[in-house]
């Protein structure tokens, strides 16, 4: 089992490291993807996870499936009810677009347990970066996607949301129930 690298952690406060596309498809790179997906997984509020979030500072993050399945409106978030949705792998995302127009978002992460806090993103927000196969993409989105892909492209760079948030308010995990 993988644990989550909590607040305090130096990995969390550094600048992660690029990956040579070449090295993508190695068992190591290949090991650490699976490693981060097993984290994600066990996160009941897990919607994405960056790679210094499980102590590796390498720029990567990986996007759970339940946000393609929110997006289609689909309820069941059982495991088989998410069979047929994917993870998603982003390796040296590059946030190229960004909406003028910002909205002030309620925010939380796995590293921060278990603060949220309101923060100021852009609503709609591009990225290119590579897949598991280290093939090129480029991925346009908005709402919680493009939320996703401002607070883990953060991450990546030593930045972690209540460094910008503010009513940061404390809710612990029987609360939400
Ligand atoms: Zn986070």
């Amino acid at each position: 089992m993988v644990d989550i690298v909590q607040k305090g952690n130096p990995v969390l406060r550094q600048t992660a490291r690029t990956i040579p596309v070449d090295e993508i498809r190695s068992a190591k790179i290949q090991k650490i993807l699976e490693d981060m997906k097993n984290a994600l997984t066990l996160q009941d509020d897990g919607v994405a996870i960056a790679a210094p979030q499980i102590g590796q500072s390498l720029r990567i993050f990986i996007v759970s499936k339940k946000v393609a399945a929110l997006a289609k409106g689909h309820e069941d978030m059982s495991e088989k009810g998410l069979s047929k949705f994917k993870d998603v792998v982003y390796i040296n995302p590059e946030i190229k677009k960004l909406s003028r127009i910002k909205l002030r978002l309620d925010e939380g992460c796995l590293s921060v347990r278990y603060l949220y806090g309101k923060v100021e993103r852009a609503e709609k927000a591009t990225v290119t970066a590579y897949d598991e196969k280290g093939k090129k993409f480029t991925k346009g989105a908005s709402g919680l996607l493009a939320q996703i892909f401002q607070h883990e492209t953060d991450h990546l760079n030593g930045i972690l949301f209540v460094d910008k948030a503010d009513d940061i308010v404390e809710v612990l995990p029987e609360k939400h129930a």
